[in-house]
């Protein structure tokens, strides 16, 4: 029988979910459907119990409903947790379990995919969101020598390190400052996790902070060369990437999950590739 999946927001056509998950699903045999839900806004929970009152087995969750279904689960993995956001579901009779796979997404696509170990490398990140938030305990896990976190508000990356300093006291260097906070610092990876090339703007950034031989990386995916990547490349920086990786890597970490089989990404990342010019 058919197990249907879904991804719900609202708007939802941008959504690329479908394509990528039946993408997996015909590269790996998986006998599944998966469409699209728009949520009306205010009514999530009820969109969902329809879904699944019609046998619907999981569900991927994008804007603006992630801490909606936050609060729907009744299983949050640690991921979800530590993110305080939900962007995956799965439904197991009167079951909802709940992951986060943004974070653990990014970095295999990172490690994996881009071949840059994070192990032992001074890593920098812009903005103190959603995004940053469920990639800090994968990050921390990879072993960096130092992780600092930037973001217009200062109270925001301050407590985002302090929540990371909870969970590994003392072993890998948390720092949350403000961009005037940069000069004089390099870094071996620096990723723009703030939204603001999704408005083409640019965060306060220093061009100094990226060291030789950095890998800059976007987050956001499909937009080209973005104000952050323009910035790196004219500092000389030759590694560059956007999140289309990010996007195909928690999609498969989700398959994975629902269905204990792991895709290849490289086909689906190769057909959503908007080439960085
Ligand atoms: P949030 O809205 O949760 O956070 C946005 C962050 O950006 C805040 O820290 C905000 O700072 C900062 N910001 C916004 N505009 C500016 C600006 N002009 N200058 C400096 N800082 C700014 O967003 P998310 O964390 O959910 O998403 C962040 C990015 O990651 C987006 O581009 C999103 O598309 C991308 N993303 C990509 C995914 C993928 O699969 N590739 C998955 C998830 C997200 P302040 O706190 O001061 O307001």
């Amino acid at each position: 029988m058919t197990d249907r999946y879904a991804v719900i927001g609202n708007p939802i056509e941008q959504s690329k979910s479908p394509f990528i998950h039946m993408a997996f699903a015909q590269v790996t045999g998986q006998d599944i459907d998966y469409s699209k839900v728009l949520g009306p806004l205010g009514g999530f929970a009820a969109a969902v119990d329809t879904f699944r009152a019609a046998g619907g087995k999981g569900m991927n969750v994008t804007a603006p409903f992630k801490l909606d279904a936050f609060a729907y689960a009744t299983d949050l993995a640690p991921s979800a947790k530590m993110a305080g956001a939900v962007n995956a579901l799965k439904f197991e009779a009167d079951r909802v379990y709940a992951e986060n796979f943004d974070g653990v997404g990014l970095v295999r696509d990172v490690v994996h995919n881009l071949g840059c170990p994070l192990r032992g490398q001074r890593v920098l990140i812009l903005g103190a969101g959603g995004a940053t938030r469920g990639a800090l305990l994968p990050f921390l896990a990879e072993q960096p020598s130092q992780l600092v976190v930037v973001n217009r508000t200062l109270s925001k990356a301050q407590e985002l390190a302090q929540l990371a300093e909870q969970h590994q006291p003392g072993r890998v260097p948390v720092q949350g400052l403000g961009y005037d906070q940069l000069q004089g610092q390099q870094f071996d990876v620096v990723f723009n996790a703030t939204s603001a090339s999704l408005t083409a703007e640019l965060p306060p950034l220093p061009a100094s902070v990226f060291a030789p031989g950095a890998l800059a990386y976007e987050l956001a995916y499909g937009k080209g060369l973005t104000p952050f990547l323009k910035l790196a490349q004219q500092a000389g920086v030759t590694r560059l990437a956007d999140g289309v990786g990010m996007l195909a890597e928690q999609a498969a970490e989700a398959f994975v999950w629902w269905r204990g089989v792991r895709p290849d990404t490289s086909a689906v990342i190769a057909q959503l590739t908007v080439p960085l010019i």
